[in-house]
């Protein structure tokens, strides 16, 4: 069995596309089966019968020919050309069987079934059209025979009792190789829906993975910029759809030049990962976080108003200002906040965020700035 696998293979580059390496298979099976069914009749005649001889002989060897020719084009990279030299090769041959070794009892007409079926298997079925001449041809001349004997039909060379087991043996040995070949044919076809099915569950994951890379910040694992405004986008709209409450903070860390300067680019590093932690443990789970920019961060508050927003600002202000942060004077931001208003665009909503931080920036940071100065919140001096 693990010979018959091994031939299959000839031509299967490891790990190539599956549709070439099932006609290369199937061609090489074929191919098997037919010089093997072959070599048993051959020995079969040769030895039963010495008024066959040279005829058993020269078909015999144009259909050994005939079907290694496929497993030696596979062999050399060209599965297409084996597939039909295969099915060219074995009915041409199958139209000298007929005609050779028909007459009306021989038997030999269950290879038809041997021969028919097996190029329907190796050929993809675009290329079934090819079959469909010469297999009409096939049994026209199938028939012919039986209406015509050919004045040196071999059939009537032979004596009763060969006639007798050949015409039983060549039904059992077609019939054996088709369910041999179909078997095998189950058994890799399986194996490959098998390959198939583990193939999709990694690409399925592999797909998540790359697609959660392509929304998440490197550093911080928030949201990325390109994932803030997919997501930006969706809230808003559903948030017009049922009218409802929708607030933006955007936070920019101060003086963050400064603590790259003093502590180095990775102490700049341990401050974003460390507000990242701080802003995911001040949202709800509805809420949405990420990195706009370098040290610039936004949450999206879905169902939220602006004084409540505003709250929540303020308390991921104090809790930033209370966090034990190991960098020299701690670490501060400010808060720009604001809310949707009816026919905001995406774009003006988050630039009144933006004025509101940097009002925030310029009022001496640390604080907290509600659009239009509505609302103000933070400590009333300036920390350093
Ligand atoms: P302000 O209070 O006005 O915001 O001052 P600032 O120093 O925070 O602002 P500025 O824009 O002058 O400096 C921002 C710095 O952030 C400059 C840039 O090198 C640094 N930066 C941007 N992205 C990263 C990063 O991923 N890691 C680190 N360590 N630094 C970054
Ligand atoms: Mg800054
Ligand atoms: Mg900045």
């Amino acid at each position: 069995m693990n010979l018959l696998r091994s031939a299959a293979s000839l031509g299967c580059v490891e790990g190539g596309r599956p549709s070439v390496n099932r006609p290369i298979r199937m061609t090489n099976i074929s191919a098997m089966v037919g010089v093997s069914t072959h070599l048993a009749y051959g020995v079969f005649y040769l030895l039963s019968d010495f008024h066959v001889f040279w005829p058993a002989l020269v078909v015999i060897s144009i259909a050994i020919l005939v079907l290694l020719t496929p497993l030696l084009l596979n062999h050399r990279g060209y599965p297409f050309a084996a597939s039909l030299v295969m099915n060219l090769g074995t009915q041409c041959f199958l139209l000298i069987n007929l005609y050779a070794f028909l007459g009306n009892a021989v038997g030999n007409h269950y290879f038809f079934i041997l021969f028919s079926l097996l190029p329907l298997i190796t050929l993809p079925r675009k290329a079934w059209r090819w079959q469909y001449p010469l297999s009409a041809l096939a049994l026209v001349f199938f028939f012919l025979t039986f209406r015509h004997t050919p004045p040196w039909n071999l059939a009537t060379a032979l004596s009763q009792s060969v006639l007798f087991i050949t015409y039983y043996s060549s039904a059992i040995l077609s019939l054996s190789a088709v369910t041999i070949v179909m078997g095998v044919y189950q058994g890799l076809l399986r194996k490959s829906e098998e390959t198939l099915e583990d193939k999709t569950i990694v690409l399925g994951k592999t797909i998540e993975t790359v697609t959660r890379l392509a929304a998440t910040d490197g550093l911080t694992g928030l949201h990325n910029r390109r994932s803030m405004d997919e997501l930006l986008a969706l809230e808003m709209r559903q948030a017009v759809q049922v009218a409802g409450d929708f607030s933006l903070i955007l936070l920019d860390v101060d003086h963050f030049k400064e603590i790259n300067d003093a502590g180095g680019h990775e102490t700049g590093d341990y401050v974003l990962k460390e507000l990242a932690l701080l802003l995911l443990g001040n949202v709800r789970r509805s809420d949405h976080c990420g990195r706009w920019g370098g040290e610039e961060f936004l949450v999206i508050l879905p169902k939220t108003g602006l004084a409540e927003a505003a709250k929540v600002a303020e308390k991921m202000r104090v809790a930033l200002e209370e966090r034990k942060i190991r960098v020299p004077g701690g670490v501060s931001a400010s808060f720009g906040v604001a809310a949707l208003r009816p026919g905001d665009s995406q774009d003006a909503l988050v630039r009144r965020a933006d004025r509101a931080m940097y009002q925030a920036k310029n009022s001496g940071r640390n604080r907290v700035f509600v659009e239009d100065a509505a609302l103000k919140q933070g400590p009333p001096t300036v920390t350093p």
